[in-house]
């Protein structure tokens, strides 16, 4: 019998390990922040015995030694009560900082009319004060009837005082009132930038909304954030990830901010309050910056990592500039919008040379042609070493592009709850043949490829469960799809926890430190309310996480 002084012990548990060598346990020893045993209840004792247990080699057992005649007090023995319990969920693409901020700012996700989203944004107004910006919301005109883009004369009686630039939920558009439009230099004789679309109405002004790289005319007078209100929404995310069970996340924030959250998540980090395991994803077309500084893919401390660049191919379907192969059904002039980067070949050259550079990369790609210059990209680097290059979203797509994201081992980092949010009118825009390879999370697996899920937080909810829920009934949010959108694209509970962890730690470059409850992994673990494999599949959404475990210490507990 191998003695452990384990400082946590969870037992009699439902334990979904995601390690193939014992899918399946029902307790766990935990020593300072590592997993040691994965067992049976038996097997793991209640006074830190381990009797058979199958145990990583040269753990920290000796440097404790000297404590064992306290072990039994000292121990945390967390009895599951048959609950699952599973590795920490690992989020594999957010726009994490944001989310924080998000968090305290006007909610328009869910406002049903324009009424409603006019009488929201008055409201924070009149809280806020004069002279503050008023940004964020992620609102949803698709949910308005009929779905007209809003106007900024809708908001402009309601915040005489106040600029206002509120994006849509897929970040691809935003309206700004008068007084932002004022700002930014827009008037009826500017003229369209590359890659952007100020919409305007019949007699030529500009309405509000700016697309694309059009946003830029607002957002580059927004006063940035400064480390501390960034420290803040840092917290205030952390804090939301722990609720959700997400112990690990890619942060895609990609803007020039980028930086900027690097020094938020490193005070975050020495102050001990860095709750997550974070890899941060720069600009790809600064990454020269992180070149120069030496910095190579996934650099960093056991929390915090760097040396991920992100970039863009296009934009979304929603606001049509997913770029295509056919036009859309529903706009037959329309193929969408390339970003200039890809046009003018800046991006196959930054990718080439980061590359070289050991850096990684990963870029947005949602309508099919736009996966297509991706991937050509891909394969035009020579392949001399891991490169686990990524393409998020990988929205639309056909079996030849399925085939090569098996055969270039490229990283389909995809959101399923937007399956299950566009599904409710992504089809008259694609015509029901494209719609068969949309969100292709079956036919990815079937192939070989790598899937690894996400949330696009703020974009979608960042709770797991219901990603895993959508991925599972891909049941649309209208209800109008209870056997699932598309359903021979839907996949399997223990596929979509995969997805959620293992997959996501080797796309991280971290797949022997997290992602599985196994010995010699990181104490990183979620107990849920429900078992996801027994309960009716529609009931996951409903789900909770009762307990989140983090680096070996509770740091979330659900009061019922
Ligand atoms: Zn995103």
């Amino acid at each position: 019998m191998l003695t452990v002084l384990a400082a946590v012990i969870l037992t009699n548990g439902k334990i979904w390990t995601g390690d193939a060598q014992r899918p399946w346990a029902e307790a766990v020893a935990i020593e300072g922040n590592r997993i040691v045993a994965v067992g049976s209840s038996a097997d793991i004792g209640r006074n830190g015995t381990v009797s058979n247990p199958e145990r990583s080699e040269g753990s920290a057992t000796q440097a404790r030694e000297g404590s064992f005649a306290n072990a039994q007090d000292k121990d945390t023995v967390i009895d599951l009560k048959g609950r699952l319990a599973v590795p920490g969920f690992i989020d594999n693409h957010t726009h994490f900082i944001d989310g924080g901020f998000e968090l305290s700012r006007v909610q328009l996700r869910d406002a049903a009319t324009p009424q409603e989203f006019a009488r929201r944004i008055g409201e924070y107004a009149k809280r806020l004060g004069p002279g503050k910006w008023i940004t964020g919301g992620e609102w949803d005109h698709t949910l308005w009837n009929p779905a007209s883009l809003p106007t900024r004369q809708l908001i402009d009686a309601v915040t005489p005082q106040n600029p206002v630039f509120v994006s849509r939920l897929d970040g691809h558009m935003a309206l700004a009132n008068s007084v932002a439009l004022k700002m930014g230099g827009v008037t009826r004789d500017t003229p369209d930038p590359a890659g952007g679309t100020i919409v305007r109405d019949a007699s030529g002004e500009p309405t509000g909304v700016l697309k694309d790289a059009a946003q830029s005319f607002v957002d580059r007078v927004i006063p940035a954030a400064s480390t501390d209100e960034r420290v803040a929404a840092g917290r205030a995310g952390l804090a939301e990830a722990a609720r959700f069970g997400v112990t690990a996340f890619v942060d895609m924030s990609g803007g020039s901010g980028a930086f900027e959250d690097l020094r938020a998540y490193q005070r975050l980090e020495k102050s001990g309050d860095l709750t997550a395991r974070v890899y941060l994803f720069a600009p790809i077309l600064e990454y020269q910056r992180m070149q120069s500084a030496g910095v190579e893919k996934a650099f960093g401390s056991d929390r915090l990592r760097i040396g991920g660049l992100k970039g863009f191919a296009d934009g979304s379907l929603g606001s049509a500039t997913a770029v295509m192969f056919e036009p859309f059904s529903d706009d037959p002039k329309n193929r969408g919008l390339t970003m200039q980067a890809i046009t003018d070949g800046r991006m196959k050259a930054a990718v080439t040379d980061a590359n070289a550079h050991n850096l990684q990369i990963a870029i947005h790609a949602i309508g099919d042609r736009a996966n297509d210059e991706i991937l050509k990209i891909y394969e035009s680097i020579p392949n001399v070493r891991e490169r686990r290059f990524r393409i998020e979203h990988a929205q639309h797509l056909n079996p030849d592009l399925i085939k090569r994201f098996a055969a270039d081992r490229v990283v389909a980092s995809m959101q399923p709850y937007h399956a299950i949010d566009d599904g409710r009118w992504a089809e008259p825009k694609l015509g029901h043949e494209r719609a068969r390879w949309t969100y292709a999370f079956r036919s990815l697996i079937d192939a070989g490829a790598t899937l690894t899920f996400g949330s696009d937080w703020t974009v979608a909810p960042l709770n797991p469960i219901l990603g895993i829920y959508a991925a599972v009934t891909r049941r649309t949010l209208d209800g109008k799809n209870p056997n699932g959108w598309i359903p021979e694209q839907k996949i399997t509970v223990e596929e979509a926890l995969r997805c959620y962890t293992a997959n996501n730690a080797w796309a991280m470059f971290r797949e022997n430190e997290i992602g599985k409850i196994a010995p010699g992994m990181f104490a990183d673990i979620a107990v849920l309310s429900d078992n996801l494999f027994t309960i009716p599949p529609e009931k996951i959404e409903n789900a909770k996480v009762d307990l989140t475990i983090f680096d070996g210490r509770v740091i979330f507990e659900r009061t019922p």
